[in-house]
């Protein structure tokens, strides 16, 4: 990583982590050892979608008194500070990713062959997304676009066959 994206990594996260003690402070709860450890962990990989397991095994490694509660809760507060995005790929569970900036949007590609999580931003999905509600008379204040089916390392692997 070069110098520059890691002072942006590092302003990134004193932001965020302004941001969630604001907020843990208006709960009355306190930014304790383990709730900062989740934290840097979680806050560390911009654009990968965890799950409350996948992150409490990688807190573990570095805090192994840690519970799974304790991380999942966590991930739960991120989430209603508008730090997390909470992810249902239907899978049948629950997939985190860090907020990069307020008003961050961005859409999913999904494989359900090998699980890939792709993400793109395209004008014109948005666009026309917002042409089909205004032609119906309908108010949208969220949306998410969901793309499923086979990444082109799947296709290639079963094209080889
Ligand atoms: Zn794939
Ligand atoms: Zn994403």
């Amino acid at each position: 990583m070069n110098s520059q994206s890691q002072r942006g990594k590092s302003l990134f996260i004193r932001k965020r982590r302004e941001a969630f003690k604001q907020y843990i402070d208006t709960k009355r709860l306190k930014l304790t050892k383990q709730r900062s450890i989740i934290f840097e962990e979680f806050f560390s990989y911009p654009g990968y979608h965890v799950t409350a397991e996948e992150l409490y095994e990688r807190v573990k490694r570095r805090c192994p008194k840690i519970g799974y509660a304790t991380v999942y809760r966590t991930l739960k507060l991120f989430k209603e500070c508008n730090l997390a995005f909470e992810r249902n790929f239907g899978e049948g569970k629950i997939r985190y990713e860090p907020v990069r900036f307020e008003g961050e949007h961005h859409d999913h590609l999904i494989c359900i062959g090998c699980g890939r999580i792709e993400e793109f931003e395209n004008e014109q999905v948005e666009y026309h997304a917002k042409e089909v509600a205004r032609e119906r008379g309908f108010e949208v204040t969220n949306h998410k676009v969901e793309l499923y089916g086979y990444c082109s390392t799947c296709r290639e692997r079963t094209q080889k066959r």
